[in-house]
């Protein structure tokens, strides 16, 4: 394998994320221009900036929602999916340098955006600009798009499709290697319908969370009392009311958490006739893969469908249920869409959706994630294999494009942490592996 990152590489990338860094790029106030902020914008601007004086062409969206900046020629399109907005550095006081400075700390950079995104983004320009000194050329265009709404709303994609093309492949340097070649499909959806004047019922505080606490307050406490410990279920009373135990953990895991709207619904069915406790507490039970609700979802690639009934709050105005699916990748949404809104019809809900995000999948045995896999296991000696991930990356929002990099099985997750670290060791790696695949998917 040839050798392209130089001492000089090194060293002008840590230089250039120096800048990147400086340039503080969490979500603000739109003002005319910057639908993200001022400081969005002018860490778009700067990153373009550094591009153009690695002879890459560049281009800015007009509104100012994305970026991108081009080199090479060819009719297929390599695309290289970033994001410059960071999330907000939070306490300051547990930073012990400044969070909006990439500073060298012994052998590692230090600030915020050096593991998400800045850093891997600047290593895939030093790979790329590496091959470029070596004298290698390339038989497509290599497309860096630059997102600034990842940490949010992903609006920037949602404008980059509005107005234009996708690629051919690519990569999106935001997650783990060796390679990411499935994201389940998101879908959260909320279920309203009437209230109730006889209690209350209250559980759960975010969609991507299994509830661990679900209150009742109401005349029947005792009842409810009594069911909970003959079905073997933790709670506490507080002050008349009810708080029913569950395990939280990540909704991509639901079935490995404890639900607490579900195992308190389950112990009011016999004493309430309520449509919403009914659904819960007769239907969907311990159900964390929607099994009883939806019919089961499960592929070979991917494993089952989850299903997390996040939150539920009940009063005497309304009921609203939220509930949280991961949709294994071969399913279509509709297919589950379509399961859902005969639920919500058979128990009187109007059925509204929240957020969607489509899955990626992008075959084991295709040719990019062959590749990509294949640099990855020349430069590193690392033999594990692709992965399925339910967390989200821009790749999803392009065909065949997959995560790749830039953590390690043994890197720390420092990402929207204080003190957010970027070993450099890890770095200089990151750098080999980018070029190398780059080489083997885009030189001539
Ligand atoms: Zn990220």
């Amino acid at each position: 394998m040839k050798k392209f990152i130089t001492e000089e590489h090194k060293k002008g990338a840590i230089s250039t994320l120096q800048r990147l860094v400086k340039v503080p790029s969490y979500l603000q106030d739109a003002v005319p221009g910057a639908p993200f902020g001022q400081d969005i914008l002018n860490s778009l601007k700067e990153c373009l900036t550094i591009f153009e004086e690695e002879g890459f062409s560049t281009f800015i969206d007009p509104e100012g929602y994305y970026g991108y900046a081009e080199l090479g020629e060819g009719e297929e399109v390599f695309g290289v999916l970033c994001h410059l907005d960071v999330v907000p550095a939070g306490d300051l006081s547990f930073w012990n340098s400044p969070a909006f400075e990439a500073t060298l700390k012994g052998e590692a950079l230090v600030g915020r955006g050096v593991q998400d995104d800045k850093g891997p983004t600047v290593a895939a320009l030093y790979a790329v600009k590496a091959l470029k000194d070596a004298g290698v050329e390339f038989d497509k265009k290599i497309r860096f798009i630059f997102g600034t709404d990842e940490e949010n709303l992903w609006r920037c994609m949602e404008k980059y499709h509005e107005k234009e093309q996708g690629v051919s492949m690519g990569i999106a340097p935001d997650a783990n290697f060796p390679v990411i070649y499935a994201e389940k499909g998101l879908l959260q959806v909320y279920l309203t319908g009437e209230g109730s004047a006889e209690f209350e019922v209250s559980g759960g505080a975010a969609l991507n969370v299994v509830p661990d606490t679900a209150i009742y307050r109401g005349n029947k406490a005792e009842e409810i009392a009594s069911d909970l410990q003959k079905l073997g279920y933790s709670f506490e009373e507080v002050s008349g009311a009810l708080h029913v135990k569950g395990k939280a953990i990540h909704s991509k895991d639901a079935p490995e958490g404890i639900n607490a709207n579900t195992r308190l619904a389950e112990a009011m069915v016999n004493h309430y006739d309520h449509q919403g406790i009914d659904l819960l507490g007769k239907l969907i039970k311990e159900d964390a893969k929607g099994i009883s609700a939806i019919g089961e979802f499960k592929d070979e690639a991917s494993g089952n469908l989850t299903f997390n009934v996040a939150t539920v709050e009940i009063n005497d105005q309304e009921t609203k249920i939220g509930i949280d699916i991961r949709i294994p990748v071969t399913f279509e949404k509709e297919q589950v869409e379509d399961k859902l809104q005969e639920l919500a019809k058979e128990y009187g809900f109007k059925y509204e959706e929240h957020d969607f995000l489509a899955s990626l999948y992008v075959p084991v045995d295709s040719e990019l994630v062959k590749t990509l896999l294949g640099a990855y296991r020349d430069v590193t000696g690392d033999m594990r294999e692709p992965m399925i991930s339910g967390g989200a990356t821009f790749a999803r929002t392009m065909d065949n494009c997959v995560a790749f990099g830039a953590m390690f099985e043994n890197t720390v997750d420092t990402m929207h942490q204080a003190n957010e670290t970027w070993q450099l060791d890890e770095m200089y790696q990151t750098l080999e592996i980018y070029a190398e695949a780059i080489y083997r998917l885009c030189g001539k």
